[in-house]
């Protein structure tokens, strides 16, 4: 089996973007969950993404990990390997993009690898080497008061300069707007300067597909979903991706029961949660119970496994704002949020044992939670739910296959358990 394109991303929620960016342009992708082992039995796929924990570690260990990622992504045919980094540039003057950059460069033996984390659909577009968040800079942004790393300098050139060994170029979009073949002669020039990586602009979607055109024959680039994009109209519009094929064997129903765990406490999953309450039995999680140390875990599985032969189930620990800010101020915010991720992972592992083969899970913590404990090594993603809310189809897991929907917590409608449900079969 040969991969088309792999890809290397720096946080989880980022991959999971990224795969399903790419999932909607027409690959079939698999995400997994850490570097995969070496017998991870792939379905017939043409893009892997492989989620790291990197963006904010030690930059040796960034390297480490993403240089493993690399040999695991091109021991399976990857030509081009992109490193998925956040749309807002999330980094600092240690790293970890210049450093991770520098590293695949250097195995790949790339002239100039291009770099832009612009996604205009997003609200993220780069012009003169400056990155725009919505309407202004990314220095006026949120992002300058980010509690790990503040971006304190929208130039991408001169923030890239300071992490990188390389000497950095910019590719601006008066040549991008010329198409591809100006992009290739400017990066030829850059490339006689002893330039080895540029920032390139991308104001709008079609700069995107130029983008994608030239890069897809590098062997590295660098950034995020918007990159990837270009990246898969460019492998469909070559025609050796198996896009189309049908594939019956990963489209197979899983059945078995059907469960549903809610640990965000945002407005949407408090509505989601409200909703579901009319068509199927809900159980409510006692958070004081939890921190006391009860088991809240049991009592939801005796609970679920009475109800389950017959109907979905929802567990919802979620709880209004002034609930949450009334537990929080008795326990400490992490103390209460761990405890009650972990009671939920303890649920789903429960779950699973009796049966359970199709699980929706609310939260983004909560959700990686579950999938720790579940084991799972990697997903296939499929139709979207919500957006950015695809159906996924585990690979590769000990147990018997399941699908599972893992949702932040503001995304999807307010009949989002049951649209979940009703695709997940
Ligand atoms: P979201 O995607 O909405 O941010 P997360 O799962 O990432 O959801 O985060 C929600 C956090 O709130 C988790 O740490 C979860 O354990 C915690 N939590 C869930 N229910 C309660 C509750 N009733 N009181 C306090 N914290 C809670």
């Amino acid at each position: 089996m040969t991969i088309k394109l792999g890809c290397i991303a720096d946080d989880y929620t980022g991959a999971s973007d990224l795969a399903n960016t790419l999932t909607r342009a027409g690959l079939r992708t698999v995400q997994t969950i850490g570097v995969p082992a070496e017998d991870l039995a792939l379905p017939d796929v043409d893009a892997v993404v492989v989620s790291l924990k990197s963006r904010s570690i030690a930059a040796p260990l960034a390297v480490a990990r993403s240089r493993e990622a690399e040999t695991w992504l091109r021991g399976r045919g990857a030509d081009h390997v992109l490193f998925k980094i956040c749309s807002t540039f999330d980094s600092t003057d240690a790293g970890n993009i210049g450093p991770v950059m520098d590293a695949l460069r250097d195995d790949a033996g790339e002239t100039v690898v291009l770099v832009t984390p612009a996604f205009p659909e997003t609200g993220r577009t780069v012009y003169q080497g400056h990155l725009f968040v919505g309407h202004v800079p990314l220095n006026e942004s949120p992002l300058k008061d980010h509690p790990l790393n503040p971006m304190h300098d929208a130039n991408l050139v001169r923030v890239l300069s300071r992490q990188s060994r390389a000497k950095i170029g910019l590719v601006d979009l008066a040549t991008v707007v010329r198409g591809p073949e100006a992009v290739r002669a400017r990066l030829a020039d850059l490339a006689g300067q002893g330039i080895g990586a540029a920032i390139i602009d991308a104001a709008f979607d079609a700069d995107l597909t130029t983008i994608g055109t030239v890069a897809v024959r590098h062997r590295v680039s660098v950034g995020a979903s918007g990159i990837g994009l270009g990246l898969a109209r460019a492998l469909v519009e070559s025609g050796g991706v198996k896009a189309a094929a049908a594939d019956a064997a990963n489209d197979a129903p899983v059945g078995g029961p059907a469960a549903c765990l809610a640990g965000s406490c945002s407005q949407a999953t408090l509505a989601q949660i409200a909703q579901a309450e009319k068509i199927m039995p809900v159980l409510h999680l006692d958070p004081e119970q939890i921190l006391a140390g009860k088991d809240e875990a049991r009592r939801a599985l005796a609970w679920a496994i009475e109800c389950l032969a017959d109907d979905p189930v929802l567990i919802a620990a979620s709880a209004a704002p002034e609930q949450v800010a009334a537990v929080q101020a008795r326990h400490g915010r992490e103390v209460a949020g761990h405890a009650i991720e972990q009671t939920m992972a303890e649920i789903a592992e429960g779950l699973v044992q009796a049966g359970v083969r199709r699980l929706v899970v609310a939260g983004g913590e909560t959700s990686g939670a579950v999938v720790d404990r579940l084991k799972i090594p990697a997903f296939l993603v499929g139709p979207e739910i919500a957006p950015g809310v695809p159906v996924l189809r585990t690979v590769g897991a000990r147990s018997a296959e399941m699908l599972l929907a893992l949702k932040s917590g503001n995304f999807g409608g307010s009949q989002f358990f049951l649209d979940a449900l009703g695709l997940m079969r």
